[in-house]
């Protein structure tokens, strides 16, 4: 049964004019009034076309509206038409409403997510297709000899398609259909997604995989709301223990998502998921054209694709029948979005689990704090795999002491890391230098006057980028050529780069070993998603030495014959002022260093460290994860920080440092008073200045019980407005302090 039919369709009545309730997608939070032309049918979650000012968009009728206020019958608009797609059911708008609640974001811009975007939400649009079928044409040309290779054996092709294969402009099609060499025909409309197969490979198990297979099973063949929190250590196979509960669930015919943190995992993934389903998912994503987004959108839409693994965005799809969701590293602060609708994607899918009435997984070798706690206390099921598949060992762990073995000036490499690097090549393994930084150094300065390279609108160093040849900015993109020359003293060849990238890393490992073949993976350096998965594939293929990479390669990849980690930096996430900055640490190194030995089980990882007694360098080289939760759910219980209370932070920004700073102090005064609530700062926020903009924050905090967005809507409701161009941000369970 269609549930979203569950109000029926707004009746007609004959005297005044049926009205409905709209929400455009805009930042606006209120629904707009419409009336329903005579002789249409429309429900509420229908999509429409409404005119707004002078536009047309695409819409979603939010509710009936049986008293409309008579004064404006006269001043209504119609609504325009209906789109052919399905209705937003009540489980998804229920979402929207909830989301935008929570986070004080207007509901036009949430539910603008799950539309995305009107203009491709009509049917299909037909390809023209050409076809070789007449005679040659009278003037050959190379561009047209390579068309009609291609062609030559006569199968119909999208007429783009056919350009890009021969390489040549649309123009050169155009001119032999003209000519009557092609004719034209429209492409065929593409067949649904193939669905998987649950049955097409089931692995056998492990003694020690097999409780938390059947708990996976339980939970998708029960379909209810319910929490589990998959913890299983790196490397123990928790994604063929959860591919358990997806196969259950296709079986019953109801839709799967799986969200990712990073798209760039998406490759490995869809070919280990085909292996066990033969088929691959469907994906959604950023990097998405803008045809297959149409198409992925509207096989959701229409039911038709059964498993999605997507990006956070991928949340707010609607889904014809969802029946069960899995969040993949749960702990991974990508899901947070941290412009716009600033929501937590994994803590809204717990939403939409709870309003669908379905099965959500969190999985993770290390899981956030807050997901830990809710296990502890029995709020989410946790389902264990404490051993890696295959009896192979964890990595072993050592520390580097950076103030007894460090290597020499100028260099970062330690001696003893080096030497372990050389075994490891001659074993013919693969090593991984991580270092969470991109560029080649974080900052260059003169010698000759001390002039530091600064962005000019942001508070930031420039970072040195030699593959590119420029000083960027990580904060606004601003960037420029390498100078030869201090603008500031005019000294020549008296730039230094200070501290360490990626890309200075494989220069120093380029001179220590030169016969090994190197690769940086790092986020700037990829053109598009197609080259660094064959990039990812080159290293697990073994075509590579020495991997040197950000925090890209620390997660989730499969990688045969990669031994050995070396840390190049573990101290750089510990000091940054962030509540979280000791569980991130442990994550990120846990988790990068569950990269070794997956296959031969002797893996090893050295933490380079001026911090060797710091709890989170003891918990990991002792593999005592326990100590590092205890320790860590004591000291937040302590301080009040989440989950034992709640955090919002307010950012007030304007394009100058008095307005900014006064406007932060007028939201402060008029701040509710509660008892329960405090209100910290207003103070100059880490990042002052991000894109020509001063920046202040606000604090606050709550016990855990509060409703934090109602006290900030009744607050903000009572404040000044922001004028002219002063900016407030709310931002509600923020991961980032800066
Ligand atoms: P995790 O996500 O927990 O780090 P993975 O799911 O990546 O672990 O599993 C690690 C490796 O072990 C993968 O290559 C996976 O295919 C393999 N593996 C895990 N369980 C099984 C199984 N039951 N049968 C065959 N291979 C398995
Ligand atoms: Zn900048």
């Amino acid at each position: 049964m269609d549930r979203s039919s569950r109000h029926g369709t707004i009746p007609a009545s004959s005297s005044a004019p049926r009205v409905v309730d709209v929400l455009v997608p805009v930042a606006i939070d209120h629904a707009y009034s419409y009336r329903v032309p005579r002789g249409m049918e429309v429900r509420p979650g229908e999509v429409v076309t409404v005119p707004l000012g002078p536009r047309e968009v695409v819409a979603v009728v939010w509710a009936g509206n049986p008293a409309p206020d008579p004064r404006l019958h006269n001043r209504l608009k119609d609504i325009s038409g209906k789109l052919d797609v399905p209705p937003l059911r009540d489980e998804l708008r229920t979402l929207i409403d909830w989301v935008a609640n929570y986070t004080l974001s207007p509901r036009g811009m949430v539910m603008r997510m799950s539309l995305r975007m009107g203009e491709h939400l009509g049917p299909e649009r037909v390809r023209p297709g050409v076809r070789l079928s007449g005679e040659p044409p009278r003037r050959m040309t190379p561009a047209r000899r390579r068309l009609l290779a291609v062609l030559s054996d006569g199968l119909l092709r999208a007429k783009s398609d056919a350009a890009r294969e021969a390489g040549v402009s649309a123009g050169v099609v155009d001119g032999l259909v003209d000519e009557g060499t092609l004719t034209t025909e429209p492409m065929p409309r593409s067949p649904p997604p193939p669905p998987p197969d649950p049955d097409f490979a089931v692995p056998d198990f492990s003694r020690s995989q097999r409780a938390a297979v059947d708990a996976m099973r339980a939970l998708a063949s029960n379909g209810t709301f319910h929490v589990a929190l998959l913890d299983g250590v790196t490397g123990s196979g928790k994604t063929e223990v959860y591919f358990e509960a997806v196969a259950e669930t296709v079986r019953r015919g109801r839709q799967v998502l799986i969200l990712m943190p990073e798209i760039a995992l998406t490759g490995q993934f869809r070919d280990r998921f085909a292996a066990r389903f033969g088929e691959r998912p469907l994906e959604w994503h950023s990097e998405l054209t803008p045809r297959n987004r149409a198409r992925n959108w509207a096989a959701i839409a229409a039911g038709e694709a059964q498993v999605v693994v997507g990006a956070r965005s991928a949340l707010f799809l609607p889904y014809a029948d969802l029946g069960l969701i899995i969040i993949d590293e749960e702990h991974d602060q990508a899901y947070k979005q941290d412009e716009g609708v600033r929501y937590h994607a994994r803590d809204m899918a717990v939403v939409r689990a709870h309003v669908a009435k379905i099965p959500i997984i969190l999985a993770s070798a290390t899981p956030s704090v807050e997901s830990e706690v809710n296990a502890r206390k029995g709020r989410y099921q946790r389902i264990a795999l404490t051993s890696r598949f295959g009896g192979q060992h964890l990595p072993r762990i050592e520390l580097i002491d950076l103030r007894r073995e460090g290597p020499s000036r100028g260099r970062f490499i330690s001696p003893r890391l080096a030497g372990e690097i050389v075994t490891a090549i001659e074993r013919r393994e693969q090593a991984l230098l991580f270092l969470n930084r991109r560029g080649y150094a974080p900052l260059t300065l003169c010698r000759g006057c001390g002039h530091r390279f600064a962005c000019t609108i942001c508070d930031a160093w420039l970072v040195d980028h030699r593959f590119r040849d420029r000083l960027v900015c990580h904060h606004c993109g601003f960037s420029m050529p390498r100078p030869h020359q201090c603008p500031h003293c005019a000294a020549e060849q008296s730039l230094v780069a200070v501290g360490p990238g990626v890309e200075r890393l494989q220069e120093e490992a380029a001179a220590l070993f030169p016969d090994a073949r190197t690769m940086v993976l790092s986020s700037d350096l990829i053109t598009s998603i197609e080259t660094m998965r064959s990039e990812l594939n080159d290293i697990a293929e073994g075509r590579v030495d020495i991997i040197i990479g950000t925090q890209l390669v620390a997660k989730g990849h499969h990688f045969p014959r990669l031994n050995l980690v070396g840390v190049v930096d573990a101290d750089l996430g510990l000091g940054n002022g962030d509540p979280r900055a000791a569980e991130r640490t442990f994550q990120l190194l846990n988790q990068v260093i569950g990269r070794t030995g997956r296959e031969q089980g002797r893996g090893v990882g050295y933490l380079q460290t001026h911090q060797p007694e710091h709890p989170v360098m003891k918990a990991l080289v002792a593999g005592d994860r326990e100590a590092f939760y205890a320790s860590e759910i004591a000291a937040r219980e302590r301080t009040g920080y989440p989950p034992f209370g709640r955090l919002a932070s307010l950012i007030i920004s304007a394009g100058d440092r008095p307005s900014a700073e006064s406007f932060a102090r007028q939201l402060a005064a008029v701040a509710p008073v509660d008892e329960r609530i405090q209100v910290l700062g207003p103070a100059e926020a880490p990042l002052a200045l991000i894109k020509g903009r001063y920046r202040f924050r606000l604090l606050v905090k709550s016990a855990r019980g509060v409703d934090l967005s109602g006290y900030l809507r009744d607050w903000l409701a009572s404040a000044p407005k922001t004028r002219g161009n002063l900016k407030l941000e709310v931002d509600v369970d923020p991961q980032s302090f800066l």
